[in-house]
């Protein structure tokens, strides 16, 4: 999104709540297991910041989405998730907005309490509906549970029910993993998003791939596991509105959209993440430093990165490309010469629809180096 561009004068709001359980081996953001000794200083910080940063976004017009999450935002209680939903209601978020929530399976009896605070769309962290994937991802919930959370969610009076997947596992075959998207489009969820195994290089699992003690998918794997689930959703109704994302009509999600589309959201928590359109900034990943932060006279930032027009122009490139509505090339400002675009096209790696260049499966695959070839 370029600078002289007119960016919509409302925002997205994000909420990170870092605790969990335990820590999944693959994952490598953010997340704490001691919500019992910190919940208390995480809550009343998280309102401090809220009004410490409110000039931040004084002079927009008002919130259109609240999306709280993690960590496992479901392992707080309803009430502490009613305080932050009301915190933002006051903002001029209005009840029709987009208020998600992610929730772990094991939560759902709580899915009740959350949609009467407020919360509108859940986010369900499925990963897989097979026994023994469940078990090598380290979750703690089984199918039954996983089941179960989607019948709840979808029983009661949610505007959306999403699920997430992870494809391209290294100890599952790619006959299985087409087991687990009948299994989830069995269940009817309204939006599916499916992510590619990515293993920081911190997590449990990145170290034992490391000392060579966990062979990773290779990429003839990971390409046919994600070609086959774009195949498969597709013929079951779901459109794929973003590389990972896929949703039945009118259940796109307007807050990852906002993402990609290049809209403000302004990110609260430990490593939270913001964008207020001339420059993107994130909260210190750290509980103490980022609550040290807040304390502060002057809130400070664990990263800041100002935004001139040819940061804008990369980005914008990224950005769109990620989207099924694609890339406006002919847009002088972004400098794609159109040779590059008729090699794209001849690689079969994106097509073209009114100027608008669109990736192809293929081309979602090699996002990364589509992006960089047109930088
Ligand atoms: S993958 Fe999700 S549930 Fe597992 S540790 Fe990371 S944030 Fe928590």
């Amino acid at each position: 999104m370029f600078k002289s561009q007119n960016i919509p004068e409302d925002y997205a709001i994000y909420v990170h709540i870092p605790f969990c359980q335990k820590r999944c081996p693959y994952c490598d953001f953010y997340v704490r297991t001691d919500a019992y000794r910190n919940l208390f200083l995480y809550n009343e910080t998280l309102f401090e910041e809220f009004d410490k940063r409110k000039n931040e976004f004084s002079t927009l017009t008002k919130p259109f989405s609240l999306y709280i999450g993690g960590g496992t935002p479901s392992l707080t209680s309803p009430a502490d998730i009613q305080r932050i939903v009301e915190y933002w209601k006051q903002k001029g978020l209005e009840n029709f907005s987009e208020i998600s929530l992610e929730a772990n399976p094991e939560d759902y009896q709580r899915f009740l309490e959350f949609y009467q605070v407020g919360i509108n769309r859940l986010s369900i962290g499925v990963q897989s509906f097979q026994h023994d994937t469940l078990k090598g991802l380290g979750r703690n919930h089984h199918v039954e549970t996983a089941i179960k959370a989607i019948e709840t969610a979808k029983n009661l009076p949610y505007r959306s029910v999403s699920i997430d997947l992870i494809c391209g596992l290294p100890f599952e075959t790619t006959d299985v993993w087409i087991q687990t998207l009948k299994m989830a489009v069995s269940c009817q969820p309204d939006h599916i998003s499916v992510y590619i195994l990515s293993v920081g290089p911190n997590s449990a699992f990145g170290k034992r791939a490391q000392k060579g003690l966990l062979l990773l998918a290779d990429e003839q794997k990971i390409e046919k596991d994600y070609l086959k689930t774009i195949e498969f959703l597709s013929q079951e109704g779901y459109d794929q509105y973003e590389i990972s994302n896929f949703a039945k009509p009118n259940h796109v999600s307007q807050h990852n959209l906002s993402y990609w589309s290049g809209r403000k959201y302004y990110g609260f928590g430990p490593s939270a993440h913001s964008y207020s359109g001339d420059k993107r900034y994130s909260n210190f990943s750290d509980l103490q430093k980022w609550s040290a932060s807040v304390h502060k006279e002057t809130m400070e930032y664990e990263f800041v990165e100002e935004l001139d027009e040819e940061k804008h122009r990369i980005e914008t490139i990224a950005m769109n490309i990620r989207l099924r509505s694609g890339l406006n090339w002919r847009d002088k400002r972004l400098k794609i010469p159109e040779k590059k675009v008729s090699q794209l096209l001849q690689k079969g790696l994106a097509v073209l629809q009114n100027d608008h260049l669109i990736l192809t499966p293929k081309g979602m695959l090699k996002e990364n180096a589509v992006v960089s070839f047109l930088m």
